[in-house]
């Protein structure tokens, strides 16, 4: 336990860097323990560049700033030097998003390692640092009663790898009568590993941000997430629901809320919150036989009467349909 506290002492050391980018210094903090990832995240907050689009140069250390998973306190890094940054800011999101690097696979984390991962001080500290800098915007308010349900966009909402001439073609089946249903009983937020661009124009081109029916209530970017690091997988990003919970502590927490994610990975911080819902890839082939939303649409409606979700297994969330809620209530 000492060692383990004075390492990370060190580790969580902030440090200070200048970051120049076309012509312009920017000062960006962060800590031995952030990976490099991480630090791309923090310019990409001050630049609008992206993580992907960005390659940082740094005297004496090589082409190690490529790697996204390396902690920052295995670098040379001094406060008196300044690192460069090249890249662009993207101009034509839709080109973007195609070309987008995605580990499609959903490698599974063993149950010791979800737990091992969620309960690390420096997970937890990783987390509170992101709260206090993300700020959630509400785009309609939270209401008084209601659970909360949040979205995935990538292959749980929309098919973002498929080629199509229109956006609709590549949306899920049911999403608008998923999305009213759902609203009924829950806030709507959704969360992508993407920009925050893309999130609105994507949402706004499938016509979820005007649909009538339904409103939803915030939408949160890649720039909410953090990373963690799996001692067996490597360092990945996750989608911690707490940040949520954080600033809308009388509204939302782990009793009231499920969020729906195609990677199980991004659950890693809240595991029993999180539903890993079936990919919706190949929208052409696809477009007419999946019903998983429909499927969800009671579960979530049957779960909804309960006071505290944090109980539930969502793996078995199908076999919960069919026991129907009163069945097991009894149980
Ligand atoms: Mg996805």
């Amino acid at each position: 336990m000492a060692a383990s506290a004075s390492n990370s002492s060190s580790s969580e050391e902030e440090i200070t860097l200048t970051v120049k980018w076309s012509g312009k210094e920017y000062t960006v903090r962060v800590c031995g323990d952030d990976s490099v990832a991480e630090l791309k995240r923090r310019i990409c907050e001050l630049t609008n560049v992206l993580p992907k689009r960005q390659k940082l140069l740094y005297p004496k250390v090589g082409s190690k700033l490529a790697d996204d998973s390396l902690l920052l306190s295995q670098l040379p890094l001094k406060s008196s030097l300044k690192m460069t940054m090249i890249g662009t800011v993207e101009d034509d999101i839709i080109v973007d998003q195609v070309d987008s690097p995605e580990i499609v696979d959903d490698f599974e984390l063993g149950k010791d390692e979800v737990i091992d991962i969620k309960d690390k001080d420096v997970n937890k500290q990783k987390l509170r640092r992101r709260i206090s800098i993300y700020k959630i915007e509400l785009r309609n308010p939270c209401r008084e009663g209601k659970k909360l349900l949040v979205l995935d966009i990538d292959y749980t909402l929309f098919d973002h790898r498929s080629p199509a001439e229109n956006p609709l073609q590549l949306m899920r089946p049911f999403l608008h009568e998923f999305l009213t249903a759902a609203y009924a009983e829950y806030d709507i937020m959704i969360w992508s590993a993407t920009s925050i661009r893309w999130v609105e124009l994507k949402m706004g081109q499938l016509g979820v941000l005007s649909n009538p029916n339904y409103k939803i209530t915030a939408l949160l970017d890649h720039l909410a997430m953090i990373t963690v690091q799996s001692d067996y997988r490597g360092t990945f990003d996750c989608k911690p629901l707490g940040l949520i919970w954080a600033q809308f502590p009388e509204f939302y927490s782990s009793r009231n809320t499920i969020m729906f994610d195609d990677l199980r990975r991004n659950f890693v911080m809240n595991p029993q919150n999180g539903l890993v819902i079936k990919p919706f890839r190949k929208a052409h082939a696809n477009r007419d036989s999946d019903q998983e939303l429909m499927k969800l649409t009671q579960y979530l409606l049957a779960i909804a009467e309960l006071d505290d979700l944090s109980h539930l297994d969502h793996n078995n969330w199908e076999l919960y349909s069919e026991d129907g809620p009163k069945r097991r209530r009894h149980a």
